[in-house]
């Protein structure tokens, strides 16, 4: 007799089905759709995420004041405010428009070792032009390789975690240490504002999860990878040193075409073809090990923003969906260099691709902390009559 886990019975007992307004799928496990077939993402959008999102009159005044409050507080020191710069288009952007708002940004780039050459040349120019001070974060490449090697063998979905926690966490301190209060982000509403949670499961901050991930698959003691706890993210910086993280992006009709050609004709900056290709590591990640070994299309949640923000119809979106994922020889060129790179054979890579998956949720992690935290949160407001902010 044939047998079937959980995960297959209901993978198979689920119909397919795509939204009827955006390009998301049944291959998001927690996707629901109503009678008209749009799903369960696009209420979200409409319903909750749009809420924060301002290409309007409101969002200039609210961007003005902003602008004043950095400009204040940072009054008589040498920055108003960080801005982490990754060479892609929305921070890119977002370093543009700051010489434009006339903020005085110090300019930090994390590199995890993965940089193409083409975002090495974007972040050059960018500052150049803006006549930025920029200071680079180089992470310990054999801290590096041990955890991105344990994310493999453990066969976690989001293999990007121990890049986005060195590229958040060494912001927050160098922002800490340096007595800058405001952070600013290039993450925006209008291409991110639909993502497919259940494929990335938990918080790519989550320190406890990263570093039990590590204790199990990885193979020495890390040596100068800082993560950040629980107790600095959540409650030490934004409540007692008040940093503060803005996303001016949610506040201008931002939008990805025209940001892209601003940024050609005012400092050549260079488009990768596709998002996230400043990073190798990503490219692959996203473009061959994500889809082979866990069936997830990255340009889903991505094209459906576009969609739903008005800046591409679902008909263009369907188009692009249908071009082929990645180049053959590309794909041959950037396997091999990542192989390399990691001191692995492609027969180990076909490995992880082949090999047991494990879930977030399978490690520890701080979701029970998070959750105490939000429900204290809850009772203070309570008392207090106020809101309080923490991140979410
Ligand atoms: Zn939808």
């Amino acid at each position: 007799m044939k047998r079937y886990s959980v995960d297959s019975m209901e993978r198979t007992s689920k119909p397919y089905q795509i939204c009827t307004r955006c390009v998301m799928d049944t291959s998001d496990p927690l996707i629901y759709f109503d009678a008209d077939g749009v799903c369960s993402h696009c209420h979200e959008f409409e319903e909750e995420t749009s809420k924060g999102w301002f290409p309007n009159e409101e969002g200039k005044t609210r961007l003005k004041q902003m602008i004043d409050q950095m400009r204040e507080r940072g009054r008589g020191k040498e920055y108003d405010c960080i801005l982490g710069l990754s060479g892609g288009i929305d921070s890119s952007y977002m370093a543009l428009k700051i010489k434009d708002w006339g903020l005085r940004p110090l300019v930090v780039h994390v590199d995890a070792g993965w940089n193409s050459e083409l975002a090495v040349g974007n972040i050059e120019k960018i500052v150049k032009h803006c006549n930025y001070d920029l200071h680079t974060h180089v992470v310990d490449w054999e801290d590096m390789r041990d955890l991105q090697l344990a994310y493999l063998r453990a066969g976690i979905s989001n293999q990007d975690v121990p890049q986005d926690h060195i590229f958040f966490s060494s912001l927050y301190h160098f922002a800490i240490n340096n007595g800058i209060r405001h952070i600013l982000s290039g993450g925006n509403i209008a291409t991110e504002g639909i993502m497919a949670d259940g494929w990335h499961e938990g918080s790519a901050m989550d320190s406890i999860n990263l570093r039990a991930i590590h204790q199990r698959f990885g193979h020495r003691k890390l040596q100068a990878y800082k993560t950040i706890s629980f107790f600095e993210y959540y409650v030490y910086y934004p409540l007692i040193r008040r940093m503060r993280t803005f996303r001016p992006l949610n506040f201008i009709p931002y939008n990805k075409k025209i940001a892209a050609e601003e940024l050609r004709k005012t400092i050549g900056w260079r488009d990768y073809g596709r998002k996230h290709g400043e990073s190798l590591f990503t490219k692959v990640f996203q473009n061959d090990y994500l889809v082979r070994k866990y069936g997830y299309d990255k340009r889903r949640p991505h094209l459906s923003s576009m969609i739903v923000s008005g800046q591409m119809t679902r008909e263009e979106a369907l188009t692009a969906m249908n071009q082929p994922l990645y180049d053959p020889d590309e794909r041959e060129i950037d396997l091999n260099y990542f192989c390399k790179k990691l001191r692995i054979t492609r027969a180990d890579y076909e490995g992880f691709i082949d090999g047991p998956k494990t879930s977030y949720y399978d490690h520890p992690n701080w979701e029970a902390r998070y959750r105490l935290l939000k429900k204290i949160q809850s009772l203070a407001q309570h008392v207090h009559g106020k809101r309080i902010n923490i991140y979410s």
